[in-house]
Parts: C-alpha cells; structure tokens; sequence
C-alpha cells in the first residue's frame, strides 16, 4: 500500500499555512503524520494538499506564565514526556505522552495532531479535560481561545473548521489543593490503543472535596468528562471518598455514562468493566495525593 499522491507545502507563517489551507478545498494540516498518513495510505482520507507545520515556529514553544503552561501544538509526545517543566507541573500529562504509541510514534506524533484527530481514544484528551484546559485557534480572520471540553465535538469531529489551525494548548498550573491521576489501559503494556482511559481531578479545601472531575476516553463517542462522576465527590473527605462502597458507586455511574462501541479491542461490556476499576483507581490516586 502507497501513499496516495499529494500536494506538499511547508509555509514558514501561520498566516501563510491559513491561505493554502483556504484556497485548497481538500487540503489538510500535516503535523507528525503519525495518524493521518496512516488514513492516507489506508485509502480512509484522500487529500489533494497536505501542509506541513513543521516550519512554524510559535507551534513548538513549552513555556510557563505566572498560572499556566503553554505547550504549542506541534510539541511532541516525547518533548512532553521528557520535559522537566511537564514532569513537575503537569506529571499526568508526561503521563499519558508516555503512554502513547511507541518511541518512534512519540518521537513524532504531536499532542496537535493527537487531539485534532478527535479520535474518542486520542490519551491527551482525558489528562487535559481534567487540567481544565484550554485552546487557541488562529484562522486569518481571529484568534480564539475555547475550553477543551468544547473542542470534542463528536467522533471525529472537532470544533475546528475551514482554515482554523489548533495553535497552543494552554493548561492552568494545579494548585497544592488538588490531586490528578491518569490510567489507560490497553491491550499490551506498549504501543497499545487504549480499549478504556480514565482522568481524575479532586480539588480539597479545609479536608473536603470542593471540586471534581473525572474525565473518559475511548468509550464514547469523543473524549468527555463524565456528567455523572464529574461533581459527585464534592463535599466528601478523604476517607469518605476512598470507602469501597463510594468507589464502586462512582465507578458504576462513570461506566453508565459511557456508550462503548464493541470492537476488536473489547466488547462494549468488557469496556464499561474495565471504566468501572479503573474510575476506582483513578480516585484513589488522586486523593492519595490530597494533603490537607
Ligand atoms: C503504531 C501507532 C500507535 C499509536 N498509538 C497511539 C496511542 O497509544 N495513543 C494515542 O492517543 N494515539 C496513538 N496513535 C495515533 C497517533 O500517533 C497520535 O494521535 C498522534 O498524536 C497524532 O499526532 P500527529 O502529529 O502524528 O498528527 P497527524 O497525523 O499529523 O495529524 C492528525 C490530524 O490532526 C490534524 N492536525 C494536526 N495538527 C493540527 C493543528 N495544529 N491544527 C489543526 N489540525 C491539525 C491533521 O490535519 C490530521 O487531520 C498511534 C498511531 C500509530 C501509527
């Protein structure tokens, strides 16, 4: 199987890449090319023009500001997983980078690339809807920044349209009060699709829960915080969250949310199994961390 004959442009500005995208109908970004030349190659997605963004410069930055990191979307999952400023603000995130693919997909796959694909299994997803975080998109008419929890759409579908390039993901700092955790799992313990993923956040004020998310993936549609788990634990404290009979009802009512697909992977019931533990999981290790 070849790859299907393309355009190729590599524009050296933001702007530049808006225009090529604008003025070609069937023309797409091309980052690591890790997912789509994949598709390419596997008659999935046919492009007349693919636009390289490897030449764009303000796409590679991994900076701090006074309350978030600033990761450009076309950082990879190694650069993430390697960087000291990840490993120590934002350790879910190396994470999950280093659960992705194996070190050559992580070598070149982009933390861009892997939400744009909008793909329910894409491991960013659920550690950045639990980070709380947020997106920059820069078309040639605007620049906007939305929250992650509105860029997935629906599956394969992304609130990006025509022309608009996903520019910088931008994660608010934790504080001391919160615990984070991330579980995938997979088939294998490497270069695994994860069959189910779970994120979790508990924010603690004065011994109590006071906010909580817990974020799915890869069993449903697109990535999302779960509406039934997200919130349940507010009010809570610690031992009261970490009791067997809270972490079975809060992994049952995560699982409910879900609406897994039956696939070579598992089947829909495996799935929501697999939510429930791992949900369960997830909560303690977040409120392990929890010290107050
Ligand atoms: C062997 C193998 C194992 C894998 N394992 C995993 C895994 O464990 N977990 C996982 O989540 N994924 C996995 N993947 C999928 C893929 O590698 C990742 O999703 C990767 O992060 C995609 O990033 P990329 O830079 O290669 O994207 P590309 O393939 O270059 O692009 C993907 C899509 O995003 C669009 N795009 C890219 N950048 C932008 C941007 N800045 N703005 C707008 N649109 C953009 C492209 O047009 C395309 O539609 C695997 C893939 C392979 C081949």
């Amino acid at each position: 199987m070849y790859v299907p004959k393309f355009n190729y442009h590599k524009p050296d500005s933001l702007k530049d890449a808006c225009k090529i995208l604008n003025e070609n109908k069937n023309a797409a970004l091309l980052a690591g090319g890790t997912d789509i030349l994949v598709e390419l190659k596997k008659g999935l997605l046919n492009y007349d023009d693919l636009i390289s963004i490897k030449n764009l410069k303000e796409l590679k930055i991994l900076e701090e500001d006074k309350k978030n990191i600033i990761i450009g979307s076309a950082v990879t999952h190694s650069e993430i997983k390697n960087s000291t400023l990840i490993k120590n603000k934002l350790p879910v995130l190396s994470k999950a980078a280093a659960s992705i693919g194996t070190e050559q997909i992580r070598n070149t796959g982009t933390i861009g690339g892997n939400i744009c694909t909008g793909a329910s299994c894409c491991d960013m997803a659920p550690a950045l809807l639990v980070y709380g975080a947020l997106v920059e998109i820069f078309s040639i008419s605007e620049k906007k920044i939305i929250p992650i929890t509105e860029f997935f759409i629906d599956h394969h579908k992304t609130f990006l349209k025509k022309g608009e390039i996903l520019t910088k993901i931008i994660v608010p700092i934790p504080t001391k009060n919160m615990g984070i955790s991330f579980f995938k799992f997979g088939l294998r313990d490497a270069a695994a699709i994860s069959v189910a993923s779970v994120g979790v956040m508990l924010n603690f004020e004065k011994g109590k829960c006071t906010d909580s998310k817990i974020a799915i993936g890869a069993v449903s549609p697109a990535p999302k915080l779960s509406n039934n788990g997200s919130g349940a634990l507010i009010g809570l404290n610690k031992k009261e969250i970490s009791n067997v009979k809270t972490l079975q009802i809060i992994g049952e009512a995560v699982a409910n949310d879900a609406l897994p697909i039956n696939d070579i992977r598992g089947s829909a019931d495996y799935r929501r199994n697999v939510m429930k533990i791992l949900t369960q999981r997830a909560i303690l290790e977040a409120v392990n961390q929890i010290k107050n």
